[in-house]
């Protein structure tokens, strides 16, 4: 899916009486279908307060985000509500796993919530846990895992679930270098061969030169 990020403008109010303080100024980009895009920036720059606008958990002030020709931004909340689950994939640096579910289960719970069998969504699940090398720990439980693993994981369920847009924050910050570069030529490869807008915050080099655009956010502003 096509989007697009028209002008977004984005300020903070340190206290009730204090000016507002900008946090994004002016940024505006679009993004291809199957095309994906790095954001990095130091910390405190707007990385996160974006993508948080992007997928609709937070507003801006100004400005509009497009999906294809959908202007989301003016959805009302339960409509973008609706619209993320259908889709976007959120990817968090917390990873967000349920601690008494199993892996397997983890990836096919949201799945199962979106309306689809629990055969589709096992099979759906598998085929992504593949992907991120981690078919070997179907019936781990979640608390058993390391950080790198339980990263894999959350990569593993925001591919099955089939979005049209993934966000990732720092997807590889818990990753060796050799998993890292599996896991994102993989993430990279499905993305484009399924039409999948990809937007990943990060640092990390091997992830910036495996993505069609680099961008750097300092002060709120893309340079
Ligand atoms: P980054 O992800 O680049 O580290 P953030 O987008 O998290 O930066 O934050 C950008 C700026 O906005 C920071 O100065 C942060 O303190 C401020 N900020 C973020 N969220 C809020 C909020 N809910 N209320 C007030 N200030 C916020």
């Amino acid at each position: 899916m096509k989007m697009s990020c028209r002008n977004i403008f984005k300020s903070y109010q340190d206290s009730l009486d204090s000016v507002g303080r900008d946090v994004l100024r002016d940024i505006s980009f679009t993004l291809d279908s199957g095309n994906s895009l790095s954001i990095s920036g130091p910390s405190g720059a707007g990385k996160s307060t974006l993508l948080n606008i992007i997928s609709g958990l937070d507003d801006a002030d100004t400005g509009d985000i497009y999906f294809d020709n959908l202007c989301f931004s003016s959805l009302t909340n339960s409509e973008k509500t609706k619209f993320r689950l259908q889709n976007i994939s959120l990817v968090f640096q917390s990873f967000n796993l349920l601690k008494d579910f199993n892996v397997l289960e983890n990836i096919m719970l949201p799945l199962i919530y979106k309306g689809l069998s629990k055969k589709d969504s096992k099979e759906y699940a598998i085929s992504a846990l593949d992907s991120v090398d981690l078919s070997n720990f179907k019936l781990s439980s979640v608390n058993t895992l390391s950080g790198g693993e339980a990263q894999r994981v959350g990569i593993a369920r925001a591919l099955a679930t089939n979005a049209k847009i993934i966000l990732a924050d720092e997807p590889t910050g818990n990753l060796d270098k050799d998993t890292s570069n599996l896991i994102i030529n993989n993430l990279v490869d499905i993305c484009r061969e399924n039409k999948i807008s990809l937007i990943i915050v990060s640092h990390d080099d091997t992830v910036l030169s495996k993505l069609n655009t680099n961008r750097k956010i300092i002060d709120g502003k893309f340079i």
